[in-house]
């Protein structure tokens, strides 16, 4: 059983994995699935909560459908006929946002396409792409700068 105690927060996750999927999908189509997959995510959590749980320890989202009667387990991949056809579905979108919400508002784990492919995430937020100060270049093209 999922409940959205603060609903504030909730509408921020939401709002910002529109923002991601408007700055990072750059096809028409997908945007417009994963736009509609995390309308639908939002709309069933807050309706169907009851129906979802989430496991902490590797993230996924159980979800019991009442409409197929099958039970998914979401995190980057699911058990669903859109899935297998590579086109994205509320139960991962919701998987994504619940995880979030739970797990507040500095997580951030990049975000899969259809094909399983993580977005890179900005270098700023992870720590080992970070500009280290220790690794020089010694040469830029023939000439030696260091
Ligand atoms: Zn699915």
């Amino acid at each position: 059983m999922l409940q959205i105690e603060n609903k504030d927060r909730f509408g921020k996750v939401v709002a910002d994995a529109l923002a991601k999927i408007e700055l990072t999908v750059t096809d028409a189509g997908t945007k417009k699935r994963w736009i509609n997959a995390i309308a639908k995510a939002t709309a069933e959590i807050e309706e169907n909560g009851v129906f979802m749980t989430y496991l902490p320890e590797d993230h996924s989202l159980i979800i019991w459908s009442q409409k197929s009667n099958n039970i998914y387990t979401a995190n980057g991949v699911c058990q669903c006929r859109a899935f297998e056809q590579g086109s994205p579905c509320f139960h991962r979108a919701a998987a994504r946002l619940v995880r979030l919400y739970l797990e507040g508002e500095n997580v951030n784990h990049g975000l899969q396409n259809e094909s399983g492919k993580i977005f890179p995430l900005e270098a700023k937020e992870i720590p080992y792409l970070k500009n280290n100060s220790y690794i020089k270049a010694e040469r830029v093209g023939s000439v030696r700068i260091n």
